[in-house]
């Protein structure tokens, strides 16, 4: 019930210092700019919404091509994009591969096609595959002086050339213009724009020039290909892809005139023509009389072929084209943040934590020590509260020679002397110890008693000189610690609080005030052994025993011997 009935909280340790008190100040403004300056970089304030987005483009140039064989040719947006206008895309026709006057029939397929043979046996009717352009027949032809290959039932005379030529048949579409039309919605914030502003007219989209203006929305194709890293010349040879990116970052809490696109563009295919199986992209398709019929194949190679369909004498004839070109893919992405108290708190809530990184640092700053030495000392004792194991027993030792208290480890095993400290800690002093002193001082009669000659050798652990062996290893404990000198049992003061029998008397009188026998050599050595440690060790810490060194105890029982010659031990609860 009273566990149910409770509320258990944080108990807290105040340190006062003026240089800590600053440094965690220091530290608390620290974080909550860090805070502030991410929220208004990042806009952790606001809700966002992605952008949604239609895009058109309008490809506008004409130019002259001079095919071989054929002479100048006029080419406009119709002959080198025409319908092939994708979704987010358009293509336009930079060079190109003529095979003219085809008609159905059998021919020698071309070395670079097919396969080379020397017998019919060589060649197999009704053969076929991808790089081919007809069906084998059977037979094993002349293709020219040197070689023969097998003969294809195709169109015929078969393509022959597989390069492209240099420089691009129409490489002039450099100064080609595309006008391009985005629209724009953000659904979270039901908001609309538009990539031609409203300010612009059709005179401004006449005359606009992206040299000298970013927002302007129409550009030559040459431009497009040089601010994305390439020379359009070479590109126009074998073709390739161009990505146009548009970019919408739009803050609906500011004016929303200041919600623009930015462009950036970049090649997205292979540039190493030779590393790749197809170089740039292509694809393939057929057209009658400029329309386009089916799309055959559209792989990733950026060349396309198509025919144009004529009877000549009655006869189908077709010239073949094999287009190479330029795919431009225009891609939208953007975001627009508008403010939201929801996100504010949770952003607030989120970065509280940051906070536990001060108490961290404090807490490492006051343990090094480093500016305040009296707390660092204290604070780990004030902060937290150990409790040892009930199994083992933790000793308290004080030496003579140390101003403060170890704390070891019982051990049976090991002398005391040796055993590895647990802890030092301060004293504290002992309100009982200044009582005695008080009745020491007004005590008129004081002889000290001799300090007693030991025959023997002292034992190598012993420091003072004043301490014999003893068969217990936790008795063994000297009152110095590491440094040889005077015992502390050898002191007046050891004489005065300790061996004086009046006071001894009069400190048990003091306890028991009604006793009427004076008090045997068991109960005078006992009180000498507790003045021993309210002087020695003061309060010993909590859950620990007094040690007391065996000069000392050799001393007092030599001043209050025990009859039998037997002794007990000391602990505080007799
Ligand atoms: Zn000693
Ligand atoms: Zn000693």
């Amino acid at each position: 019930m009273v566990t149910l009935c409770s509320y258990e909280t944080t108990k807290l340790v105040r340190i006062h210092s003026v240089p800590l008190g600053t440094l965690k100040w220091i530290l608390n403004a620290s974080v909550l700019l860090f805070i502030c300056l991410l929220m208004l970089w990042n806009r952790k304030y606001q809700q966002f919404d992605q952008v949604v987005s239609s895009v058109t483009a309008k490809v506008k140039g004409v130019s002259h091509m001079k095919l071989p064989s054929e002479g100048a040719v006029i080419w406009d947006e119709a002959d080198f994009s025409g319908s092939l206008q994708d979704k987010n895309s358009f293509f336009v026709v930079t060079n190109m591969i003529v095979t003219k006057h085809q008609k159905q029939g059998r021919c020698a397929e071309s070395p670079s096609s097919g396969r080379r043979c020397q017998h019919h046996n060589d060649c197999k009717q009704g053969a076929w595959d991808q790089h081919s352009h007809g069906i084998q027949t059977g037979s094993c032809i002349k293709f020219d002086a040197l070689d023969r290959t097998c003969e294809v039932a195709a169109w015929c005379p078969v393509e022959v050339k597989s390069k492209p030529p240099r420089p691009a048949l129409l490489a002039s579409a450099e100064k080609f213009t595309v006008l391009i039309k985005n629209n724009i919605r953000f659904p979270a914030f039901n908001f609309i724009r538009r990539n031609i502003l409203p300010e612009m007219n059709a005179s401004y989209l006449r005359g606009c020039q992206r040299a000298n203006d970013s927002l302007c929305p129409i550009f030559t194709l040459g431009d497009i290909v040089n601010r994305a890293g390439e020379n359009f010349s070479t590109l126009a040879v074998e073709g390739g892809v161009i990505g146009i990116q548009i970019k919408w970052d739009c803050n609906l809490d500011h004016l929303t005139r200041h919600c623009l696109p930015a462009y950036s563009f970049r090649r997205l295919d292979q540039k190493e023509s030779n590393k790749t199986l197809y170089p740039g992209f292509s694809f393939r398709y057929h057209f009658k009389s400029r329309i386009f019929l089916n799309v055959i194949i559209h792989v990733c190679q950026m060349n396309v072929r198509f025919a144009r369909y004529k009877p000549v004498n009655g006869v189908e004839e077709r010239t073949l084209y094999k287009a190479y070109g330029i795919r431009f893919d225009i891609m939208v992405f953007g975001q627009a943040g508008k403010f939201s108290i929801i996100q504010l708190i949770l952003y607030i809530g989120s970065t509280l934590s940051y906070y536990a990184m001060t108490t961290v640092l404090m807490d490492w700053v006051i343990r090094s020590s480093c500016c305040v030495a009296e707390a660092g000392r204290n604070y780990s004792e004030r902060k937290v509260e150990s409790i040892p194991d009930k199994k083992e027993c933790i000793l308290c030792v004080s030496y003579v020679d140390e101003d403060d208290i170890r704390l070891v480890k019982m051990s049976h095993k090991k002398r005391l002397q040796d055993v590895k400290t647990v802890r030092v800690q301060a004293r504290r002093e002992d309100v009982g110890h200044m009582t005695a002193t008080v009745c020491l001082l007004t005590d008129p009669q004081s002889s000290p008693l001799p300090f007693p000659k030991h025959c023997a050798r002292p034992p190598s652990w012993c420091m003072c000189g004043g301490c014999s062996a003893s068969p217990f290893p936790q008795e063994e404990l000297c009152c110095r610690h590491s440094s040889q000198g005077a015992c502390v049992a050898a002191s007046a003061l050891f004489d005065k609080l300790l061996l004086q029998r009046t006071l001894l008397e009069a400190l048990l009188l003091y306890r028991e005030p009604l006793a009427q026998t004076p008090p045997s050599a068991a109960a005078l050595r006992r009180c000498a052994y507790r003045q021993y440690v309210a002087w020695r060790l003061g309060v010993p810490p909590v859950d620990t025993q007094p040690a007391i060194p065996r000069c000392c105890v050799i001393r007092i029982r030599e001043a209050f011997p025990s009859p039998d010659g037997q002794y007990g031990g000391f602990t505080l609860a007799n």
